[in-house]
């Protein structure tokens, strides 16, 4: 056996994002995503080819925010079909940072393997100086291989740290520390070869969630309303007509004004209430006094992906109330 075939296998599903991207030399905005090929990017990382033997495969080259529901479940339905191949040791999937979080977190909760499933992308394109695309691909594809990191769910590698899917999000529009999280302990951090775990979720996922993409071609569709001072209550009927579930973005610990709340309680499909501010809970008390349910702290996004999922089993109030309250 030679010292490559030694090396374990990491597949690597490159989606495009900035980690793609190309533009004037040295700069780091006015680029195109999705423009470089999975080969290139990693021919870019010193090292990786050490790490492990990397399966490449191009499943689309785009910007992320064209994502769709199918590209979500053509990824889970393939890293499914994949996952019980002996020689694969886990997955890296190259992605855009700006829906970077609802995809990990739907992946999260559909993938059924205890194989990691390592996101990464970059903040600055593969032209820039100091793009940091090749690191954060080095160190995905280090996490990906790594025997510690079985069971821990879907993850987001960023510069030099672990996230768990539910609860990362993006939050800077430059920085390349953008892929981050609020609240909660980061899963590990990553030092040249070390990682280190310290924390893991408490909620389900992967193999032992309830949801799964078994014969799913699309996705119920779910709508955001993002409240401000003087959003028009006729926002309210007018969305319902496009949904079948609303997630509000509420201020603060979910709040509307009376309007809106009197329009969005007279709906028959169900309502999410989250918070425009991202960090810390709604409860289900407050959600309760209009009827609706409680995201709890998920931000309005990745609400809107766990009532996407829920309403392919159930439109049962109580029920969807509780899958909240576990997710
Ligand atoms: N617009 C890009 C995308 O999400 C941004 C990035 O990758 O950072 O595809």
């Amino acid at each position: 056996m030679n010292e490559n075939e030694a090396l374990k296998k990491v597949v690597i599903l490159a989606t495009g994002g900035t980690i793609a991207g190309q533009g004037a030399a040295g700069k780091t905005t006015g680029y195109k995503g999705g423009t470089l090929s999975i080969e290139t990017i990693v021919d870019s990382a010193p090292g990786v080819e050490k790490l492990a033997r990397i399966e490449a495969v191009q499943v689309c080259n785009t910007v992320s925010d064209s994502l769709t529901d199918k590209d979500w479940i053509h990824l889970a339905n393939t890293i499914n079909e994949m996952a019980p191949d002996p020689e694969i040791a886990g997955f890296v999937i190259t992605h855009g940072t700006d829906t970077m979080d609802e995809t990990a977190f739907f992946l999260n909760l559909v993938v059924k393997t205890e194989k990691p499933v390592v996101i990464t992308g970059a903040m600055r394109p593969a032209t820039a100086t100091s793009a940091d695309g090749p690191l954060n691909l080095y160190q995905a594809v280090l996490t990906a291989a790594c025997p510690e990191s079985v069971g821990k769910g879907v993850m987001v590698v960023f510069s030099d740290r672990i996230y768990g899917g539910r609860d990362v999000q993006k939050r800077s529009t430059y920085s390349v520390t953008a892929l981050n999280q609020v609240e909660g302990g980061l899963l590990g951090v990553i030092r040249d070869e070390d990682i280190f775990y310290y924390y893991k979720s408490t909620r389900p996922h992967t193999v032992s969630s309830r949801f799964c993409v078994d014969g799913l071609e699309k996705l119920p569709k779910v709508g955001i309303l993002y409240f401000h001072i003087d959003t028009d209550p006729a926002l309210v009927s007018c969305m319902a007509e496009l949904y079948e579930g609303l997630v509000i973005a509420g201020a603060g610990a979910g709040g509307t004004s009376r309007p809106v709340a009197d329009e969005y309680k007279k709906l028959s499909i169900p309502r999410v209430i989250a918070s425009r501010i991202a960090c810390g809970p709604v409860t289900q008390h407050m959600a309760s006094m209009s009827g609706s349910i409680a995201a709890n702290n998920l931000p309005p996004q990745k609400a809107a992906v766990l009532l996407r999922l829920a309403l392919t089993q159930t439109t049962d109030l109580e029920e969807l109330k509780q899958i909240f309250a576990e997710y």
